[in-house]
């Protein structure tokens, strides 16, 4: 069993396949490592005004490049480092790399708010408020220009402790997320009561909304909901221009998707605000420079 995921190799962790145990072993003493070594960076992707095209601020994306198996995606790593405690550490290096890059910015003459991923057992951490305000306070990077983004499975799975944590959070004036909206099963009653700013709907129904009716159903009303509900509504995965076209036309606030820009790296974010034209960085190595 051993020698055949030695000749698999990196399709073990292979989208859409979750490792298997001794795989996962061996990934988390990789991802230990990693965290030390700070192998694991960020590459940001821009959420665009649906209406004038601004860039309406980032979202901060975990790029880890293996040095022996290249690449591993973050939907492979993030739920290893989820199983144990490392999780915070991990949270703590992203909320870290996104505010000093914000910083950095800033410093340029850049205000670009940067929106950070948090994973369930990050969120529901009692201490997670005061580490924010700590990273806050250390990189000096003001409360409005962070968002974190917390899926709806994660708010949902204890929406209670979830509220509380948002309420004290949203007390230093940072801003939250509910994201791949239409993926949990979010009741009315707790999307009224949460304390949120932002509504993602998932690419999911995104990505074919122009050729499929149903789809096209949920995120128009989707965009009612959140709406009537105050929130900036955005939608992720858009691929081409018929569907920014059809998100403009039915209200949607932002949008995000490789049809406006694909996750890249600081240099090469930086490199779009001074008027040239968006590389597609995803697959180019990250170079020393960034943070
Ligand atoms: P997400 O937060 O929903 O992020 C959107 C994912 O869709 C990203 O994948 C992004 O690269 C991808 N994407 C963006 N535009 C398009 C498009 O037009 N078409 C398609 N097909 N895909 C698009 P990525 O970077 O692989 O991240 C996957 C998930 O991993 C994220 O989903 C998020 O849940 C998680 N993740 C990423 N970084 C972090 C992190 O720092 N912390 C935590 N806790 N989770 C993270
Ligand atoms: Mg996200
Ligand atoms: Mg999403
Ligand atoms: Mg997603």
């Amino acid at each position: 069993h051993t020698a055949k995921q030695q000749r698999c190799g990196f399709s073990h962790f292979a989208a859409g396949h979750a490792p298997d145990t001794a795989a996962r072993l061996t990934l988390l003493g990789d991802l230990r490592r990693a965290l030390d070594a700070d192998e694991i960076t960020l590459y940001y992707q821009p959420k665009i005004d649906t209406r004038s095209g601004a860039l309406a601020g980032v979202e901060a994306l975990a790029r880890w490049q293996h040095p022996s198996k290249g690449p591993i995606s973050p939907a492979q790593f993030i739920p290893v480092l989820e199983a144990t405690s490392l999780i915070h550490r991990f949270t703590d290096q992203a909320l870290t790399l996104a505010l000093r890059q914000t910083s950095a910015w800033l410093d340029a003459g850049y205000r670009i708010p940067v929106a950070v991923n948090i994973s369930t057992r990050s969120l529901l951490d009692s201490a997670f408020p005061d580490r924010i305000a700590a990273l806050l306070h250390r990189t000096g990077v003001p409360g409005d220009l962070l968002c974190i983004e917390v899926t709806e499975h994660a708010m949902m799975s204890d929406p209670d402790t979830a509220t509380t944590v948002l309420h004290r959070i949203r007390e230093l004036g940072v801003r939250s997320s509910i994201d791949d909206y239409g993926t949990g099963y979010s009741s009315m009653a707790y999307l009224k009561a949460l304390p949120v700013d932002e509504l993602k709907i998932d690419q999911s129904f995104v990505k074919d909304m122009t050729r499929d009716h149903s789809n096209l159903a949920l995120v128009r009303s989707a965009i009612d909901l959140g709406h009537n509900l105050g929130l900036t509504v955005v939608a992720e995965g858009v691929e081409d221009a018929a569907t920014l076209a059809a998100l403009h036309a039915i209200g949607c606030d932002l949008a995000q998707g490789y049809h406006l820009a694909r996750p890249m790296s600081p240099a090469a974010l930086t490199g779009t605000l001074h008027g040239q034209p968006a590389r597609s960085a995803d697959t180019t190595p990250v170079s020393g420079t960034d943070v």
